[in-house]
């Protein structure tokens, strides 16, 4: 058998799996759960790897599972990621009543896809054709919320680190990885769904912020009080005020939430807490802008004779898909999606903990567009479901028959010619040192 009669082969068992994939896609779709706390997610995967008889190691990042098909020969490993967490957005028609999670950035379509392709080369007998090894993962907690809960689980020693993938880096997850590969779902007004190849996207610093004031009566005696609450809305103000230097190019990010505002209406607010990312392109436009934001938000305390606690916590770094192995997916995207539908990208300035991966390793990370309404709002939905559970693993298993075919030479290239920026060990010492503020 030659390499496209194999791609044919894998993509035909891909859409005749079409009803379990979505069916998958739907299971965990329905019982959303946010990152570090995906347990029923994390037993609905350890389930379909049983189904398919693919031994499995759990508990990577608390809920994250590993699974290896091992090839002819074991000359590189790529790993294809699918993540478990969703975000919270109570007014999805599909959010959790209690936590108010929903999967309205697709991670269901991710996970139901590694599945698809696992099961496809497992059922085709792909692997033995194939000079590498295909790790599929489940991981968790891609997106960087519940900063407070999760930084108190930082200090309790329960987590190194507030992303999935940092923290599974840490753990050794990637030590036994070469390459590695996700997709994210995108919106698009294409019906016919479109594949965005993918470009480099933001990093951030993750920030908790803190105002103490002084408590006293609202309307009897305010002069007694220092008002928390005046002090961060201030603060707030004053990064507002700085954003006209914010550069374009370097694309920057300051989107605080409030989750302690006060705890009575009659007496002067105390105490407030805000969390937030400042997100920008580059490592250097992160340090300069988050030093001006820290600024700003001081200031707001210093007005009002408040004082203002700021812990900047390690966020992701930016994405750096490599070109080589952008190739290769390219090629089979337009194979699937059609010349027209399949789409560059330009920088993005959301932030995704691939990026700490691209810093270790060569990466990619498409997009898919086969959503209707807004990434992370009320109105998502999956519109395009072949798109979804079809095309998309369809490009994801063509790219590993193309990078481990033939000895994995291909996989074997762009490894040799990577240039990492950290190995696991500068890379943990590089985000514990940010924390320790060295
Ligand atoms: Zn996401
Ligand atoms: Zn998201």
């Amino acid at each position: 058998m030659d390499k496209e009669q194999l791609k044919k082969r894998v993509c035909e068992a891909i859409r005749r799996n079409f009803a379990e994939t979505q069916a998958l896609g739907h299971s965990i779709f329905a019982e959303p759960e946010l990152g570090f706390k995906e347990v029923k997610t994390s037993a609905k995967v350890k389930a379909a790897f049983d189904a398919l008889g693919i031994a499995h190691e759990d508990g990577w990042g608390h809920t994250g599972v590993k699974a290896r098909l091992k090839g002819a020969n074991s000359t590189r490993t790529i790993a294809l990621l699918g993540e478990l967490d969703a975000i919270v957005c109570r007014k999805h028609e599909a959010s959790d009543p209690v936590t108010g999670a929903a999967h309205c950035c697709g991670h269901n379509v991710q996970i139901a896809n590694v599945l698809a392709v696992a099961r496809a080369l497992k059922e085709t007998g792909a692997m033995e054709l194939l000079g590498g090894d295909v790790v599929f993962f489940a991981v968790p907690a891609e997106e960087y919320v519940e900063i407070d809960y999760r930084s108190g689980l930082r200090k309790e020693g329960k987590l190194r680190f507030l992303g999935g993938k940092q923290q599974i880096i840490a753990e050794g997850g990637f030590d036994d990885v070469d390459l590695a590969m996700m997709m994210h779902v995108n919106s698009t007004k294409n019906p016919n769904g479109d594949f965005t190849v993918g470009a480099s996207s933001n990093g951030f610093v993750g920030k908790l912020i803190e105002y103490h004031g002084r408590a006293a009566h609202a309307a009897g005696c305010p002069e007694e009080g220092i008002n928390a609450l005046n002090a961060a809305m201030l603060g707030v103000m004053g990064v507002n005020a700085i954003r006209e230097t914010f550069r374009d190019s370097d694309c920057v990010r300051f989107h605080p939430i409030i989750n302690a505002g006060g705890d009575l209406v009659n007496v002067i607010p105390d105490y407030v807490k805000m969390e937030s990312y400042c997100r920008a392109a580059n490592v250097e436009a992160l340090a300069h802008y988050n030093s001006a934001i820290n600024r700003a938000l001081r200031a707001g305390g210093a007005a009002l004779g408040a004082e203002c606690v700021i812990s900047d916590l390690p966020g992701y770094l930016p994405l750096r898909p490599e070109p080589h192995f952008r190739d290769v997916l390219r090629a089979n995207a337009h194979e699937i999606f059609g010349d027209a539908n399949t789409v560059e990208g330009e920088h993005s300035a959301g932030s995704t903990d691939m990026g700490d991966v691209s810093h270790l390793m060569p990466v990619v990370h498409p997009w898919v567009g086969c959503v209707s309404g807004t990434l992370h709002g009320a109105d998502y939905k999956v519109f395009d479901e072949e798109t979804a559970y079809v095309k998309s693993p369809e490009v994801l298993a063509m790219t590993i028959i193309d990078l481990l075919w033939d000895g994995a030479e291909a996989a074997d290239i762009i490894c040799r010619e990577f240039k990492p920026v950290f190995t696991k060990e500068t890379y943990v010492k590089f985000l514990e040192d940010l924390t320790s503020g060295k």
